[in-house]
């Protein structure tokens, strides 16, 4: 399982509120105290090193830019508000403590990652913001295998059922299904490239699209405050190799960065994980 940020008490975003839907009846109130208990405890043991990166990136920048951008259709971001189908758009499914996103190219999407059991309906909400459906899903991919990311896809495959699924090959014994294709690193699909990001897990991938310049990190970046921390030691199989993920990731760019736990960075996003990266031991 995965640190829960918001444990921490920082102060949660309400910017969003409104574009995006918030919905923490979703989420069995036992599991949700459960993580939040262990990311408390979690967040008291952090080194200095995290503590410090946390503070250090949580600053204003992200605050004001998180106003400024959001201003995508109907809970929607875009990086280009032009007509041009072929763009990718971006929608989140705020799970709560979790997220999920929808990536639409004109009349097809992707589904990155698939929250907690019973998460299924939202997830089918923030396609409808775009006039989509599952019957939409070209494909889905899984950042990796906790359960707060796995959660739901037998309901989502289920639903969306011309979908391939896709995630790190790695993780795929954990994930149990049969029918995912691996990701090894490298590999396009959905005019995404696919992003070996190992560490939370062996088999953790992220998905960038380049020309619009979003980033989907799974939880090999958390979000925090509106800026961005590392992955969490206590939830990370190999924090070593989690942290220079990272500083892999800081080599990219991209002015979008969508996150498992947090909000997303909607503008100068590498600058953010770049900041990040050089903060890391
Ligand atoms: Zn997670
Ligand atoms: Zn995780």
């Amino acid at each position: 399982m995965c640190g829960n940020h918001r444990a921490d008490g920082s102060p949660i975003d309400h910017h969003h509120e409104p574009v995006f839907r918030a919905r923490p009846r979703s989420l069995p109130r036992r599991t949700f105290l459960g993580e939040v208990s262990r990311g408390t405890l979690a967040l008291a043991i952090f080194t200095p090193t995290v503590l410090a990166a946390c503070s250090s990136d949580s600053g204003e920048s992200a605050g004001t830019t998180s106003t400024t951008t959001s201003t995508g259709a109907e809970g929607a971001g875009s990086a280009d508000t032009g007509p041009d189908n072929t763009s990718l758009q971006w929608g989140r499914a705020n799970l709560g403590f979790v997220s999920a996103y929808v990536l639409v190219r004109g009349t097809e999407a992707a589904i990155v990652d698939t929250g907690t059991s019973g998460s299924a309906p939202a997830i089918g909400e923030t396609l409808a913001d775009f006039g989509l459906g599952y019957r939409d899903v070209a494909h889905v991919f899984l950042t990796h295998h906790h359960p707060d990311h796995i959660g739901s896809i037998d309901a989502v495959l289920g639903l969306a059922e011309s979908a391939l699924a896709h995630a790190g090959e790695a993780d795929l014994d954990e994930i149990a299904r049969e029918t995912i294709n691996p990701l090894v690193g490298g590999e396009e699909v959905f005019g995404l490239e696919m992003l070996a990001t190992p560490g939370h897990t062996d088999g953790h991938m992220a998905v960038i699209d380049h020309e619009a310049g979003i980033l989907v990190a799974g939880d090999a970046i958390l979000g925090s405050g509106g800026g961005v921390q590392g992955p969490s030691p206590d939830f990370s199989t190999d924090i070593a190799v989690a942290n220079e993920s990272v500083r892999q990731l800081a080599k990219l760019s991209f002015n979008t960065l969508l996150v498992g736990h947090g909000d997303p960075v909607e503008a100068n996003a590498d600058t953010a994980v770049s900041h990040l990266a050089a903060s890391l031991a």
